[in-house]
């Protein structure tokens, strides 16, 4: 059944007539985000440009029991902005403007559909730094990161998303407007609303404004890549870092498919003739810096590095992070279809997991490129596949299954930073147990009784 008429009608009155699209060929760059493989065409896609617009479309569309489907960019890799059929895509990139830099309380008030790179510019042009940096940072809009509490590669010493967010405006699916969190560094006022929200991935609430924490620019970075004959001696040389008591900003690795992959688009001269490739950052005060960049140049030699290359100067280190932050691109050009995952284990267990999905490849006879967060723990096994060869799609199923049980076998997480959306959805029961289900089906009934926003993702 397609959206009523008389809808359409009140979302224009509501927003004008060219902030609503209904034309097929208007909503088919709606009809994805970057998940491979999903596709569902939306009822319209409608922009609001502030809260009193969003909180009018959810009045409305919870009234009519309508769905609604929140996007920022489109970027997610669960499938969390995939729209469910004949739904209201509620779009709000337009809602797009920095509001307040607070240097007294070192703050930033922004609109949710302000992009993260904007975000990090805005705050360094004030002196301060705002660490979440997601791979998709030049286009993942914030309200997307805070929906999705998404990470990036300074994670390892900076946190994820949710660590900057201080409080949040909140649109609830009856258009009742919703303050939680506020300046005060400590606020213990009651049950955290603001930390319910984050990760949410839009099922509870649509985020509107964002008060976000900055801290002070570290006064120093060094960037250096090292590389290795074998994935166990990088990821030896993770584990020897993290011992060492270093944390640095940015550890990150790429396998032998990816760093080819990446080489052929990027050039950025990364030596091709090893296994492994480690990318590793430390900032701070200099002196710290220096100190701990030569004991994990140390700990990587000892570890039989074939080759230690710190970058020279700022241009170099951002050739080498452009370098890993090209990886998914990277590996997208090479094959129709690319399935990209997030299995996240303790980093105890990170070479075991590593060697796991090398031979689950192998079993399944399917390509992965693998890379990722290895200081975190958080791999990237990405599929190079086709979704026309239905054979080879039952066998990336079948080692999926593989992966996330070892995943959960191993202590670890089905996902790290990407969500659950509809990509995850079946791995969550086992993953989460009976009780935490309970209570998450109780909590969304609570805030979305009419089950209005972003039905079916995380669970039905
Ligand atoms: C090349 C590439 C690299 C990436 N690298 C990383 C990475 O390093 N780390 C990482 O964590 N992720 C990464 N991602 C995934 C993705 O970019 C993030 O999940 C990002 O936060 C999504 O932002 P978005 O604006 O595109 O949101 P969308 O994809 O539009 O939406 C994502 C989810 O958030 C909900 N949502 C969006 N806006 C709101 C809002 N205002 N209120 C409530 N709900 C909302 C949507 O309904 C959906 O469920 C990457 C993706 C790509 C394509």
């Amino acid at each position: 059944m397609a959206l009523a008429q008389t809808t359409v009608f009140e979302l224009r009155r509501i927003l004008d007539a060219e902030r609503v699209l209904t034309e097929k060929e208007d909503l088919i760059p709606y009809s994805f985000d970057g998940t491979a493989v999903l596709q569902q065409m939306p009822g319209c896609v409608v922009f609001a440009r502030n809260t009193d617009e969003v909180s009018q479309v959810l009045k409305f569309a919870n009234q009519t029991r309508t769905a609604v489907v929140t996007r920022g960019s489109g970027t997610g890799l669960s499938g969390g902005s995939l729209p469910s059929p004949d739904c209201i895509v509620l779009c709000l990139i337009k809602m797009d403007k920095i509001l307040e830099l607070d240097r007294a309380n070192l703050t930033m008030l922004t609109e949710a559909g302000v992009t993260t790179l904007q975000i990090f510019d805005a705050a360094a042009a004030g002196g301060l730094f705002y660490p979440p940096d997601p791979g998709s940072m030049k286009i993942s809009t914030i309200g997307g990161n805070v929906a999705e509490n998404s990470g990036g590669l300074r994670g390892l010493k900076y946190g994820v998303t949710r660590n900057y967010v201080m409080g949040l405006e909140v649109v609830l699916p009856n258009g009742e407007v919703l303050w939680t969190g506020n300046k005060c560094v400590k606020d213990v006022a009651g049950y955290s609303l603001r930390d319910l929200f984050i990760g949410s991935e839009g099922t509870l609430g649509v985020v509107t404004k964002v008060l976000l924490r900055l801290i002070p620019k570290p006064a120093a970075k060094k960037t250096m890549v090292a590389t290795f004959a074998q994935m166990d001696h990088a990821a030896q040389t993770v584990s020897d870092i993290i011992a060492a008591q270093i944390i640095p900003c940015t550890l990150e690795f790429l396998d032998r498919t990816t760093i080819h992959c990446v080489e052929d688009f990027a050039k950025v001269g990364l030596p091709l003739d090893c296994e492994a490739l480690l990318l590793m950052e430390t900032d701070g005060h200099p002196s710290a810096v220096a100190e701990e960049a030569t004991r994990m140049e140390e700990l990587a030699r000892k570890n039989g590095a074939l080759e230690v290359r710190v970058a020279k100067n700022d241009a170099e280190a951002t050739k080498l992070a452009t370098a890993r932050r090209s990886a998914f691109s990277a590996l997208a050009r090479v094959a129709p279809t690319t399935i990209l995952e997030d299995a996240t284990v303790p980093r105890s267990e990170l070479a075991k997991m590593i060697r796991f999905v090398a031979d689950v490849a192998k079993k399944y006879k399917l390509r992965i490129g693998t890379f990722g967060h290895m200081g975190d723990g958080n791999l990237h096994p990405t599929f190079l596949t086709d979704e026309r060869n239905k054979d080879e799609m039952h066998r990336v199923e079948e080692a999926f299954k593989e992966i996330f049980d070892e995943t959960i076998r191993l202590g670890g997480t089905i996902t790290g930073e990407h969500g659950i959306g509809v990509a995850k959805k079946s791995f969550l029961p086992k993953f989460a147990g009976d009780a935490q289900m309970r209570v998450l089906r109780e909590l969304r009934r609570v805030l979305d009784p009419n089950s209005i926003l972003n039905p079916g993702k995380m669970f039905d």
